[in-house]
């Protein structure tokens, strides 16, 4: 007879960050389902989206890796044998110091991950610095980095302003290129329901697409994709020129108004008019409806995923700081990261041109305090981003150590992208399956997976939770966290990855991150509804920022003056459609696991392109046709569906398959974002 003991654990959501909690049912280390939390008095309160309920299916998938690999075929052939963890970590060692001996350690570039843990970036990151390297990313990078650096210039600090259920207290909630319905479900049926059913919130969506929510908005603006900074310049002209901006809240706690104003006094609702295609007069209701109402605006990929998007970004904060929608109960406003573990990533400070601290690597006593702690020398220049690395693969870049990422997929022009992948000298992946980047790895760890580690995640609302242990992981696989321990140990650099368990790494963290000082592992462990962060003290969370002053040096808002850019890539006669990307409920990213989840595969199977019926009869496509979608970059042969969600001129396809294939590596000067969701294609039946 077996013992059969069932454990019921409490753990975090692994995918989205609303960062919904629940109960793993844990058999003799074996995950069998899940249980709902319905008394928890937090974001969820029992309830889950698909993916939620799905969560611990991928976990038991048997494509997980089990053994650490070694290539044996070409690079991207998928072709390896297994080798032992002593044999992996000593031929990865010898790499690292024979490239830093070629080289220099400028030639190895790290990336960090939005599937692990707060810990294990934290990681990631001391890693990177104690052998040397600042090139130091993750693939957020083309999740965030539009919105956060402009916040960052206006309020002093980037993260949203308000918990959720603020947003619930919102008169009007305007929801601008983002699909909470699918990509946030649990948030949206708790918290934006709530608000318009309950409480009479009117609803205004901003969207090229009829997003699942759209029912409920009285407005619904269809741009241009890449064309909404043209409607937050407008709006910022109506406010201003119509005198609707709150006085008070601009004297007193914001700078730099008399130059905003300048900026946009062009900028009329008829210009934007013509260039997103959305009428005049709606622009000016929907500016007007913000000024007057308080405001929840939720944005997300449409604002992020831009070249322009630091513009669109920084239009967007002196809007929300000349209506006064900011540092009061009631509004929200921030970026939604598409996972919980981004902000991980981010607040770690995993980024070219950071330290764990926040502070800048350029920052000598910055710098001199944290090697005070960690105990050994942090390079001083700035690193590289995502795609310069991947540009400066077969240049500088001859060694990469990838943890959790798939940017053979999830980076721009995934081809190129791939190609630039064959040229490193040594490739690193740590992944819980054979990732297509993994694919074109030299060694692949097998790492423990969501579920098989302690660790903590953020949520969007800043909220700092616990998810603990459930199962064991499969074979030889381990968490990532300990992983770069017993890696550090072999390249000799052990005396500062004295870790045997997270409650070390968080408590390191507790000291060396000022936010987070507050959410040890004891407090979080005794309070598993959490803290938000800044937390200074245990228990001493900041549910609303800016209540007092903004992080800026006066404390004051910097209103910024923008100026309208265009899309990298515009429609033309050979490829005359804007061609935008969206996420769907069921699946999450590049599918990584989502596609090992077998209720989310069955119910939401394959890509395809949906085509506005004007547009589809232009071109004689019908749904269900095979259809073939190109751009500059390459092509991708789908299922075309015809529908009046998408508005004429624009096709979308889900971003979890193939669309990267088609976007552009064209990035920003300061955020180095790519163009990821407007770039000009064409259809045609195949
Ligand atoms: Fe998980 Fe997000 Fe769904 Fe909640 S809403 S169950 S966190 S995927």
């Amino acid at each position: 007879v077996i013992a059969m003991a069932e454990k019921l654990v409490p753990v975090v959501c692994p995918w989205c960050s609303v960062g919904c909690r629940f109960y793993a049912v844990s058999v003799n280390g074996y995950i069998r389902k899940i249980e709902f939390d319905y008394d928890h008095p937090t974001v969820n309160r029992g309830k889950l989206c698909p993916k939620g309920v799905a969560s611990y299916q991928f976990i038991n998938s048997s494509k997980r890796l089990k053994k650490p690999l070694k290539r044996v075929g070409e690079r991207g052939e998928g072709k390896f044998e297994e080798i032992s963890w002593d044999e992996a970590y000593r031929i990865i060692a010898e790499k690292i110091k024979e490239i830093k001996e070629t080289y220099g350690p400028e030639a190895i570039a790290f990336l960090g991950s939005e599937k692990i843990t707060l810990e294990e970036n934290y990681l990631v990151h001391k890693l990177s610095k104690a052998i040397g390297t600042n090139h130091l990313d993750f693939p957020g990078r083309y999740c965030q980095y539009s919105n956060a650096p402009a916040r960052t210039k206006v309020f002093g600090s980037a993260p949203a302003t308000n918990p959720f259920e603020d947003v619930a207290k919102a008169e009007l909630i305007v929801i601008w290129g983002h699909n909470p319905a699918e990509t946030a479900p649990v948030f949206f049926g708790q918290y934006i329901e709530k608000a318009v059913l309950d409480n009479g919130a009117e609803m205004v969506v901003i969207d090229p697409r009829a997003t699942r929510g759209h029912k409920y908005a009285s407005i619904h603006l269809k741009p241009y994709p890449g064309t909404d900074l043209a409607i937050a310049l407008a709006m910022l002209n109506v406010v201003i020129s119509e005198e609707l901006y709150d006085r008070e809240f601009v004297q007193e706690r914001t700078v730099g108004f008399e130059e905003l104003k300048e900026s946009v006094k062009d900028y009329t609702p008829e210009w934007a008019e013509k260039i997103s295609g959305v009428p005049a007069e709606d622009i000016r209701k929907v500016a007007r409806l913000i000024a007057t109402k308080r405001t929840a605006l939720l944005v997300n990929e449409g604002l992020n995923q831009h070249v322009n998007g630091f513009e669109f970004a920084l239009a967007l904060a002196n809007l929300i700081a000349i209506t006064g929608n900011i540092g009061k109960e009631g509004v929200w406003s921030g970026v939604f990261p598409g996972a919980q573990c981004g902000f991980c990533a981010a607040m770690s400070g995993i980024a070219p041109n950071k330290l764990p601290t926040g502070k800048l690597v350029t920052d000598e006593a910055a710098r001199a305090e944290l090697e005070r702690l960690w105990g050994f020398k942090i390079p001083d220049w700035v690193g590289l981003d995502l795609t310069s690395m991947i540009r400066e693969i077969g240049n500088t870049i001859k060694m990469m150590y990838i943890v959790g990422g798939n940017i053979a997929k999830s980076a721009p022009n995934s081809k190129w992208v791939q190609e630039q992948l064959k040229k490193l000298d040594f490739l690193v992946v740590q992944d819980i399956f054979l990732t297509e980047t993994a694919k074109y790895a030299d060694i692949v760890l097998p790492a423990a997976a969501w579920f098989e580690k302690t660790g903590t995640a953020i949520s969007a609302e800043r909220r700092v939770q616990r998810t603990y242990k459930a199962a064991e992981a499969p074979g030889e696989a381990k968490p990532d966290w300990l992983i770069l321990v017993e890696l550090a140990k072999e390249l000799g650099l052990g005396e500062y990855f004295k870790y045997e368990h997270p409650d070390e790494i968080l408590r390191e963290i507790n000291s060396v991150i000022p936010v987070f000082k507050g959410a040890t592992p004891e407090y979080l462990a005794e309070h598993p509804e959490g803290c938000f962060f800044p937390c200074t003290e245990p228990g001493e969370g900041t549910k609303i920022l800016f209540k007092k002053g903004f992080k800026t040096a006066d404390g004051k808002a910097h209103l910024q003056p923008v100026k309208w850019r265009e899309p990298p890539e515009m429609p033309d006669e050979e490829y005359p459609l804007w061609l935008t990307n969206f996420r769907q409920v069921g699946h999450w990213h590049t599918g990584t696991m989502s596609f090992e989840s077998p209720s989310l595969k069955k119910r939401w199977p394959e890509e395809y392109v949906m085509i506005n019926p004007k547009d589809a009869e232009k071109y004689g496509i019908k749904s269900g046709d095979l259809v073939k979608v190109e751009t500059k970059r390459g092509s991708v042969l789908v299922r075309a569906e015809v529908t009046e969600h998408v508005r004429e001129g624009v096709i979308a396809m889900p971003w979890h398959w193939n669309v990267n294939v088609l976007t552009l590596e064209e990035t920003h000067e300061i955020t180095k974002m790519a163009e990821l969701k407007a770039v000009a294609a064409r259809v045609s039946k195949v």
